[in-house]
């Protein structure tokens, strides 16, 4: 029977098709889990193979700014995603001015795509953050580096990803054998000599994320914050529950539940925290996505951020993201993932293979999640 009004039409019921913007790993667990609920996927990538055509229903090949192309998509499909936050805030505005319905919108997008929108919107909504500083050139550079101190990390404002992009200035350039000058110079074209942020360095006790879910009429959700562990500037370990007290996590809830209101976001958020000596937390940065520390979702939950997110951006009502277990994921980085076969060997061991070709060093391609049930 066909009910009114505007939550109910906005529902895509099993059978309709999802559109997803990007077809990496992350493409690839969304379509997995989209496909459980009956419903299809549809990959646009400029690829020409990735790891989520393997799972989806159709894809389409071509570059994000082709309009052509992106008109037929979004004719073909009945909502619209992306699975990488640096897809350009353009192809989401020509979606939306033909008419099509892509979550979360634009406005996420752009704040998360700018670490210095990033920053000044956490802070508007009363989080705090690492003391940071605009950078477009050297003497801004060096002008960053007198108010912050030494050390600081120098990310560029943009297109800045697993550790990539980024380099710590250090607080004794003469352990390298360089002036402050020099040091100072090495750390603007290691970054490409691009328009940038210099963040203060901040010591933190570990680092923590939570990953959230809005619907369209404002109901939230949040999954219990893993502690995670990078190295080299990429995710390695995510291990739930973290080692933090309540208040700690509290806290981080509710910073996050914010950032989903704030932006009348629709779908799952990662946001990560620094946690400090004294319990408190900061926000180092938030991605519009599901994000890599919440896969131990998958095994872990009776519903895994990525059905989260298919749910909130189709209409459906979202699930609970209570935890049966404890869990403790480890990516699977480079030829790490040769070892499948000890992983699949292991007993309460999950193993997710992204389908990669080349192990390339850095490439994630794949993890495992270990579980140990809650008594
Ligand atoms: P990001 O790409 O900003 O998430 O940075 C990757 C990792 O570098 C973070 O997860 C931290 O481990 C570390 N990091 C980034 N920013 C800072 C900071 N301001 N102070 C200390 N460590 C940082």
């Amino acid at each position: 029977m066909a009910m009114a009004g505007e939550a109910h039409s906005r529902t895509v019921a099993p059978n309709g098709t999802i559109g997803i913007l990007g077809g990496g790993q992350l493409g690839r667990m969304l379509s997995l889990a989209a496909a459980r609920l009956g419903l299809k996927t549809h990959i646009f990538a400029p690829e020409e193979r990735n790891p989520a055509y393997d799972v989806a229903s159709s894809r389409t090949i071509a570059p994000y700014t082709d309009e052509k192309a992106l008109k037929a998509f979004a004719e073909a499909v009945d909502v619209i995603t992306y699975e990488f936050e640096n897809v350009p805030v353009e192809t989401v505005e020509i979606l939306t001015g033909l008419g099509a319905r892509v979550s979360p919108g634009a406005r996420a997008l752009a704040v998360a795509q700018d670490r210095i929108i990033e920053k000044s919107f956490a802070r508007s909504i009363g989080a705090r953050t690492a003391p940071y500083f605009a950078v477009d050139d050297l003497s801004s550079l060096e002008a960053g580096l007198k108010e912050i101190g030494r050390p600081a990390i120098l990310k560029t404002r943009r297109l800045g990803y697993d550790g990539k992009g980024q380099t710590v200035i250090s607080a004794d350039a003469r352990n390298l054998g360089l002036t402050w000058e020099e040091a100072t110079r090495k750390a603007w074209e290691e970054i490409g000599a691009r328009p940038a942020i210099l963040e203060g360095f901040v010591e933190f006790e570990c680092e923590i994320s939570v990953i959230g879910a809005r619907a369209a009429d404002g109901a939230i959700e949040l999954y219990d914050p893993p502690e995670n562990r990078h190295r080299g500037g990429i995710l390695r370990t995510s291990i739930v529950p973290a080692d933090v007290e309540d208040e700690t996590v509290d806290e981080a809830r509710a910073i996050t539940g914010k950032i989903l209101s704030e932006l009348d976001y629709v779908g799952v958020v990662g946001v990560e925290f620094f946690v400090l000596k004294d319990g408190s937390v900061m926000v180092n940065e938030f991605a519009p996505r599901v994000h890599n520390s919440g896969h131990w979702t998958i095994d872990a939950c009776g519903v895994s951020q990525f059905e989260q997110h298919i749910r909130a951006i189709a209409g459906w009502p979202l699930g609970d993201p209570a935890r049966h277990s404890d869990a403790v994921m480890e990516n699977l980085i480079g030829d790490e993932a040769d070892k499948w076969r000890d992983c699949a060997r292991t007993r309460q061991l999950c193993v997710h293979l992204y389908g990669k070709r080349e192990a390339r060093a850095g490439r994630k391609m794949g993890h495992v999640t270990q579980l140990k049930r809650r008594s």
